[in-house]
This record gives C-alpha cells, structure tokens and sequence, in this order.
C-alpha cells in the first residue's frame, strides 16, 4: 500500500521539508519560546536520534513573533536495520520519512524533553504560561480522514485548519490521500502543546515504531495528565497510543479514570429519588443491606473492592467484631478522599492496624486480597468491559477466593420507574452495562461452576412486582475446595 501512495504522492510533499514541525509564538516577548524550549535562536543544532537527525532552527525571531522549527530527517536504512519485532514498515520503501508520527513525537521528548515535562530551567515560570501559539505539521498521516484531526485537536482548544493533498494531482478520481498540513491555533502554555503533539501524532497515524511496553502507559499518562481523562476520545486515543493492547490499554484507562475525581457525582440519575416515599435513600439502604449480610456472615476480615471513598469502610470500623478491612480502588483521588474521610492520619495505632487502603484494579490477581473473610463489591462490576469480567472472575472468585463475596448491581429491569432515564441508557455515565436480574444469575451461575461457589440473590430498596428491586445483591459463598 505504502509503495503506491509514495510513489503516487505529490512530489512537494516529499522534499526536504516533510517531516517538519513548526512552533510560533506572538505573545511578546516572542523570544521567550527560545527560553522555554531551551534552544538558542541564534544557533542551528543537531541531534542524533536512533532513526536519524534532528534539527532546531528558528526561522524568524522577533519580539513580536519567534518561530522555532524542529526537522526531522529520518534514515530509512537505519530504519529497516534496526527493525524490531513490530515494524510493519515495507523494506526501503515507506511513507515513514515524509510523515508525522511517532517518529516526531521521538524527536519532541529528545529535543523539547525538558519543555515537555514543564522544567525549562530558570524560566519554569514561562513554560506553564499560556501563550499565542501556532504550531504547523507539514505533513500528518490521518488514515481516518480529516474528520479525525478536528475530533482530537479542537476538544483542546485549538482552531484546528487541515489542508487536505489529493493522491496525485494529475489523477482526481484516486481522491484524497491520507496526508494533511496541520494548523493548530490557541492559547496554551507551550508544555501543553507538546504533550498533545506528543501523544496524538501517533495516535494519528496508527503505526508505532518501536515495542509498546508498561512503560508507555507511564509516557501516555504523564504526557496527558492534565487534558486526556477528559477528553472525549480518550479511549480511541488511549488504545492507538497503546496499538490496540487491550490489558496495556486498559490499565492506562483504570489510571486515567483513576484520575477523574469526578466520576462519582456524574449519575445520570440519583437514583435515591425513588425511595422519596420512604425518605431513606437507595444508597444508605444498599450499604445497611450489605453490612447486615456480612454479619450474618460472620465475616471478620473483610475487602472492599471498589471502595471509592471509603463509607462502607467506615461503617465497617465501627462495629468491634470486625478485625480488619482493606479497601481497593483503582482511583487514587478517591482513595485520597477516603483517607480523608476515615481521618486515618488521626487514629490511634490499634485503629490503625485496623484498616489499610491500596490501589489496584479489580481485573489483575493481586496477592495483597488472599486470606479474607469476605469482599464486598458494591456498585463496582457495572464500571467493567464485559469483556473484563473474565479476568475479574479469575481474579477475585478464582485466585483470592474469599469466604464470601456480596455484590450489589443496579437492577437494569428497574429503570423504567425512573421517569428521567431514557430507554436503554445507564444510570451513570460509566455503567458499561446493566444486568437484568436473570442476566445478573446466569453471570453468577458460572461464575460458582467454575470457582466453587453457590449463591443466593435479595432486592435491595421498594420492590415493584414487575421490576423487581432497583438494586440486586448477590451473595456468594465459597464450598470446601477440591485440593
Ligand atoms: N463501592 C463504592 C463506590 C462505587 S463507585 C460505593 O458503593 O459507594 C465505583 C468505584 O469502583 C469507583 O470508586 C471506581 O474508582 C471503582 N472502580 C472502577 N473500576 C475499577 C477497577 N477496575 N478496579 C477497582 N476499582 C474500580
């Protein structure tokens, strides 16, 4: 494919100055950006790079206007010598020197790396500032058409101009190429820019040049901490940054949604409306439901798995038959919150040895949940892919195998009672699903087959004959295992 779209592309874009990236800043004193990105404007420098060279010029530099451009010359033949498991590249012949994509984003952490991490020293102050910028991509792959540029740029505040290059200007009908010259426009503080550039030129173009590992996840999060747990295509850009690893993926989101301390108040419905006639509401209702199911339990050591920030523990420690509860979450900002509110800071050593929290997510085994009583999943498995449940099942069910576990799920049956809800959509934002209740027992069926567990199912809240309860608990408890 590559060989005819090079051969067939327009000669202009294949000169010298394909794989260019420009910088400028208006906001005076425009010198400042030789400042922040930490290069000279008087200077032209060189960098080596494992794929090719790197250069830095500044093509104007005037109080009111400074323009830095970054160069990249890529070697195809060192390319294709170092070609790793991944490559895709056809040999020699690619559309990888002309293009900007992960190769770029390689050249901005090796060039702008300090800019990039907001640490351009002594001038820190001006790094973090938002500032007149354009930034030009001579030349971006979007094999998803112009659409895809404005859906991941304009969400950050950019006015985003693309120039479309026809295949061959000769040959109309072959239409359109993948190619675009890109114009962002805004006000962003350089640093932000570069993350951005960063992380969405390769997601543009799909192809990632070298191995993804763990460590990306890292890459991708520090480079989009502050824009990309809200930007709408967080998934879409999380996966292709990713390539498409669904457990490197979806680790990355665990983190990202870790980051949204918003996410519990984005209920589509409060679902404690219902319970208006009762003046209890559904929550306080699922949380005693569930306290009075581990006492008839007899559980003494208890998880909370999900445990957002942290109530039902704190209930837990106030009843003195119970020895010790450890709560897990994957989102650190909740469990920030939970320290807080259970002012672990505060209590004195034997209270202390009483509680822990740790982070981790639901669908990894985790040594650190062997040995308990029971684990209380609460309002937690509704957040999972359906295809994690899998990995949740092994987890929880198969490798930590605690006495009991006690899950309560919204019943999907009892959503025609909220007069707001339209049909067919979730009670909260991050539901990726919910279970009718003979779809919550046929999970829970095999979930017992396969782990050794039987079950038992209660309502939780008023019951409506048709419907059922708005929430469903399901209480496993684990047989004698076969050795
Ligand atoms: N159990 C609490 C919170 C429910 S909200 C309560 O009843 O109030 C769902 C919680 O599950 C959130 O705190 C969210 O961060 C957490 N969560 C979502 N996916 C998770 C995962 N894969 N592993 C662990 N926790 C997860």
């Amino acid at each position: 494919m590559t060989y005819r779209w090079m051969m067939a592309v327009r000669r202009d874009l294949l000169t010298s100055d394909s794989m260019l990236l420009t910088i400028t800043s208006t906001t005076p004193p425009a010198g400042d950006l030789g400042f922040i990105l930490h290069k000279h404007p008087d200077r032209v420098q060189d960098f080596s790079l494992p794929f090719g060279r790197a250069h830095v010029f500044y093509p104007e530099a005037t109080s009111e206007r400074t323009t830095a451009a970054l160069l990249v010359e890529i070697d195809p033949v060192a390319l294709v010598k170092r070609r790793g498991r991944d490559l895709v590249l056809n040999d020699y012949v690619n559309d990888r020197p002309y293009v900007a994509s992960s190769f770029m984003s390689v050249a901005i952490a090796r060039v702008f790396g300090s800019a990039l991490r907001g640490k351009s020293e002594g001038h820190e102050d001006l790094v973090d500032q938002p500032m007149s910028i354009t930034a030009q991509v001579a030349v971006v792959a979007s094999y998803d058409g112009e659409e895809a540029l404005h859906r991941l740029f304009e969400p950050l505040g950019y006015t985003v101009t693309v120039t479309a290059h026809r295949l061959n200007e000769r040959f109309e009908s072959w239409g359109d190429s993948p190619y675009y010259s890109l114009t962002l426009e805004g006000e962003v503080p350089v640093k932000s820019l570069l993350g951005h550039l960063y992380v969405l030129l390769p997601v543009l173009d799909g192809a990632k040049h070298y191995w993804v590992d763990e460590s990306e996840i890292d890459k991708l999060l520090r480079s989009g901490e502050e824009w990309l747990s809200d930007h709408p295509e967080r998934e879409v850009i999380t996966r292709r940054y990713l390539k498409g690893q669904r457990s490197l993926t979806n680790a990355a989101l665990d983190r990202l949604l870790a980051e949204d301390v918003g996410l519990v108040d984005q209920d589509v419905v409060d679902d404690s409306e219902v319970e208006d006639a009762q003046r209890v509401p559904l929550n306080r209702l699922r949380m005693d439901a569930v306290i009075e199911e581990l006492k008839r339990l007899g559980a003494r050591r208890i998880l909370d798995l999900g445990c957002g920030e942290g109530r039902l523990i704190g209930e837990l420690l106030r009843d003195p038959s119970v020895a010790q509860v450890t709560g897990m979450d994957v989102s650190v900002a909740a469990l920030r919150k939970a320290a807080r509110r259970l002012r672990l800071d505060e209590m004195s050593h034997r209270q202390r040895e009483r509680v822990a929290l740790m982070q981790g997510s639901l669908t990894y085994r985790d040594k650190r949940l062997s040995g308990f009583d029971a684990a209380a999943v609460v309002e937690v498995v509704e957040h999972l892919d359906l295809w994690q449940l899998g990995s949740f099942e092994r987890a929880l069910f198969g490798e930590a195998h605690p006495g009991a576990v006690v899950l309560t799920t919204p019943n999907a049956e009892y959503n025609v009672e909220y007069e707001r809800m339209e049909a067919g959509s979730h009670r909260h934002l991050d539901h990726r699903f919910e279970w009718t209740r003979a779809e919550l027992a046929a999970w829970a069926a095999g979930v017992c087959e396969r782990n050794g567990y039987s079950v038992e199912f209660r309502g939780i809240g008023e019951e409506s004959a048709l419907v059922g309860s708005p929430t469903q608990m399901a209480v496993f408890r684990a047989g004698e295992r076969q050795p």
